[in-house]
């Protein structure tokens, strides 16, 4: 006998039984589930947050659903809002926010809200380390630029803000950075405790944001990743200046160049020439400030040469437990 082919109803019961096992897969891993990297951050560190099996609604960045970094007395520290990350299911998303370097805390907490609602939450060991204190005497013209009250000093630092504390969606670097200079030459250091005496004799205190490289005026400058020219102009304290986006809120800057050879609105390679260094704003000599930010907060350059933010079999592993 001859066996006749499955009828169309076992077929289109197969079928629907299969799409029903496939849609009900990610109900069973909708308890949310976040991951952390790396363990035991160190004070100005960035952070990478990694969220699944949370249904969202919402297109992101949504400014309501966020990842908090509080204190154990529940103060907020930093924050950073979660975008979509990799092509998995369940679907992943992901926040790069900063532990501050000001930070007194031992221990801290991520918080995950969404519309001041809390999803889950994470604890933090933070690793202590020390910062170098140092003096810088200014004289009576850079004791002005640092000082002296200026509507357009305001109205630039008003535009760059803008700028950094905006969350895109484009991911342009996904690896990790490299240095923006050759030189290995550092004058100052992430995070340095800084007094600034000011010719009249008065001090004022300011914590180091970057990384200085003393070399001489004409160094080349590359892009520390890939990513979008967002700022590319003369300011008054920080002289000829370059911002580059890498990732949802995530900048890289560069500061004092003696020339610039990108436009607003460029896309840059990682290495790519961005102009030369030089001593133009408040800089007592020719040196590159190299900065970071994330999520607007101030972040240690080193920790982004050593790990890419978003790793995605680093994020997998720690969310599931699996080696990549
Ligand atoms: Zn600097």
């Amino acid at each position: 006998m001859k066996r006749s082919p499955p009828s169309f109803p076992l077929i289109f019961g197969l079928v629907s039984a299969l799409f029903l096992l496939g849609t009900a897969r990610p109900a069973l891993s909708q308890t949310p589930k976040i991951a952390v990297l790396p363990d035991n951050p160190r004070l100005g560190e960035p952070l990478t947050v990694a969220l699944t099996g949370y249904p969202v609604k919402t297109a992101l960045p949504h400014r309501e659903f966020r990842a908090v970094l509080k204190d154990g007395n529940g103060r907020r520290l930093s924050q950073a809002l979660f975008f979509e990350f990799a092509d998995v299911n369940p679907p992943l998303f992901t926040a790069l926010l900063t532990l501050p370097s000001t930070t007194g805390a031992d221990f801290a907490s991520i918080d995950v809200e969404d519309r001041g609602a809390l999803i889950v939450s994470a604890p933090i060991n933070i690793q202590k380390r020390e910062f170098i204190r140092e003096t810088i005497e200014l004289d009576q013209n850079l004791s002005d630029i640092r000082a002296k009250p200026d509507p357009l000093k305001a109205r630039e630092a008003a535009q760059l803000w803008a700028i950094l504390s905006h969350t895109g969606t484009d991911i342009w670097a996904a690896d990790a950075f490299i240095p923006p200079i050759k030189s290995t030459r550092r004058t100052g250091f992430f995070g340095d405790r800084r007094i600034f005496r000011y010719a009249d004799g008065s001090t004022d205190t300011s914590i180091h944001a970057g990384i200085d490289y003393g070399v001489p005026t004409g160094t080349e400058v590359g892009a520390s990743a890939s990513g979008k020219v967002v700022l590319a102009r003369l300011r008054i304290v920080t002289g000829y200046s370059v911002v580059v986006e890498h990732l949802p809120g995530v900048y890289s800057l560069y500061y004092h160049l003696s020339r610039i050879d990108v436009s607003e609105g460029s896309m840059v390679k990682q290495g790519g020439r961005l102009g030369l260094s030089g001593a133009t704003g408040l800089a007592t000599g020719p040196h590159l400030h190299w900065e970071i930010r994330v999520s607007g907060e101030n972040t240690d350059p080193d920790a982004l040469i050593a790990r890419p933010l978003l790793d995605k079999n680093a994020i997998l592993s720690k969310l599931y437990g699996i080696s990549p």
